[in-house]
């Protein structure tokens, strides 16, 4: 397959407006030279010195947040409004981890009476050179949370960003020199996906991370096996959104509309199938349709538009192919479902129920605003549905009874359950999923230590 071009091309209208050219394997290796020299004193820099860069690179995103929000609107198609979100939770990304570092990453001091020494303890190091392969579905909210806690914990970073997000891939190495991090600590290579391997089998690069699809997951995990060397996956995700009766219907629908169609449809988080106690099936239907189908779908800049074009035109194509299929096994298309017949990778807000197990929609994850409903006849079938996924990343459960509250807590299979509430990704929390979603965890105290050397240290 051709790789990629790395290029800014709007997605409202289809228009390439930048094109870029590919890094070179020299100007790669000099990439990696550069990261590996830098390593050997930044590792050495105290905490003190590291929030006090961190600071600076949220001060400066703070204030730069209008810019760059176009410039992810123009990649990616975002609404404006929710890019200027994700720049500023970016902001919030940086400070958490410029603050928290330091007690995130103290050392853990064991009993030494029980262990024959006079001291002994576990301290969290830097791995050396970490290679982050990103998305662009949130083009700075996926490499910040990636960036923020490597270079806090004295790791220095290496960008691979998709291809069509080349402008705010550049933006972040920028920022973080300016900020005051070293030449070399945080550098963005324009790469296509299949110069992935050469990086990554570099012997300097210690480590890598890979948020994006599932064949992109498997390919880097199956060469950083080979090279023994530890990753994090962060890969697709089909998120179940189970209703009760006992839930506050009006709420639940509302946060079903956001929780499906947020980023245009495209986010790993998003929930995808919609899993409704039978007693209320039919009104809750009938008011997710009403409000799906009220959705402004257009220009992304515009701030009253809520639905914008998705990001790329293969991806566009492929949700439409996924809901042709489905409709053609049998399913029902109760709103949507058509291509809009406009410039730009537009998709409207569609709605899908009657699917049956041998339908591909069943276990595949859709990108794009389209929601697949599913009726139980009670909690046990809605579980058993929201586990007959292939993925586990997050999931949503809405009910007031206590019990039930418990149940969904225990018994879905995912990395995160969020209850009477949409998924969201915050710093202070774990962020990652089980089964195809992937491995490892993201954010928090665990994310920051995914790429440390935890060093056991005794002391007679
Ligand atoms: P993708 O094709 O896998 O692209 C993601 C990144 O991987 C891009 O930088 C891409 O580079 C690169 N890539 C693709 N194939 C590769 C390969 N064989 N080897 C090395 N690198 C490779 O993902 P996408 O379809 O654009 O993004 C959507 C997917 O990401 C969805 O499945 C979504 O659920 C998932 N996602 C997951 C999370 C999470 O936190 N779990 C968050 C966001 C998105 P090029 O652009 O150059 O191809």
């Amino acid at each position: 397959m051709p790789a990629t071009p790395i290029a800014t091309t709007n997605p409202a209208t289809g228009e390439t407006v930048k094109t870029f050219t590919a890094a070179s394997d020299a100007e790669v290796d000099a990439a990696i030279t550069r990261a590996a020299n830098r390593f050997v004193d930044y590792r050495r820099t105290d905490f003190t010195q590291r929030t006090r860069w961190m600071h600076a690179a949220a001060d400066l995103l703070e204030a730069e947040a209008d810019e760059v929000a176009a410039m992810m609107t123009l990649e990616m198609g975002k609404t404006l409004t929710s890019a200027k979100a994700e720049a500023l939770k970016c902001v919030k990304g940086f400070r958490y981890y410029a603050d928290h570092s330091a007690e995130l990453l103290a050392d853990e001091v064991a009993d030494a009476s029980k262990v024959n020494a006079s001291k002994a303890f576990a301290r969290y190091q830097p791995l050396g050179v970490v290679l982050a392969v990103m998305p662009w579905n949130f083009p700075l909210w996926q490499a910040v949370r990636f960036a923020a806690p490597a270079l806090m914990a004295g790791n220095v970073g290496l960008l691979k960003h998709a291809s069509n997000v080349p402008q705010t891939a550049l933006y972040l190495a920028d920022l973080l020199g300016r900020a005051g991090f070293p030449d070399g600590c945080f550098q963005t290579l324009l790469i296509s996906s299949g110069a992935v391997e050469r990086v990554l089998r570099d012997p300097r690069v210690a480590a890598a991370t890979l948020t994006g699809s599932e064949p992109a997951g498997r390919s880097v995990a199956a060469i950083a096996g080979d090279e023994v060397k530890h990753t994090v996956l962060e890969l697709g995700g089909s998120d179940p959104f189970i209703v009760m009766p006992s839930a506050d219907l009006e709420s639940a629908v509302r946060t079903a509309v956001t929780a499906r169609v947020q980023n245009n449809g495209q986010s790993c988080i998003a929930a995808k199938r919609f899993i409704v106690h039978t007693d209320i099936y039919d009104d809750f239907v009938t008011q997710f349709v009403s409000q799906m189908s009220a959705l402004r779908v257009g220009d992304p800049t515009d701030p009253d538009t809520d639905v914008g074009p998705l990001a790329t035109e293969s991806g566009r194509d492929e949700v439409a192919q996924q809901v042709d299929a489905a409709a053609a096994a049998g399913a029902v298309i109760r709103c949507g479902g058509k291509r809009l017949n406009r410039p730009g990778w537009f998709y409207p807000p569609t709605v899908i129920t009657d699917i049956s197990r041998d339908m591909a929609i069943f276990t595949e994850e859709v990108f794009g605003p389209v929601a697949s409903v599913y009726r139980a006849a009670d909690i046990d079938e809605a579980i058993e549905i929201a586990n007959a996924s292939p993925f586990g990343l997050g999931s949503n459960a809405w009910t007031r009874d206590e019990a039930e509250i418990s149940r969904f807590a225990d018994e879905i299979e995912a990395g995160q359950v969020f209850i009477n509430g949409m998924t969201v990704s915050y710093p202070e929390l774990p962020f990652g999923g089980i089964k195809r979603s992937g491995y490892g965890r993201e954010l928090s105290g665990h994310g920051i230590r995914e790429f440390c050397n935890l060093k056991t240290v005794w002391v007679a």
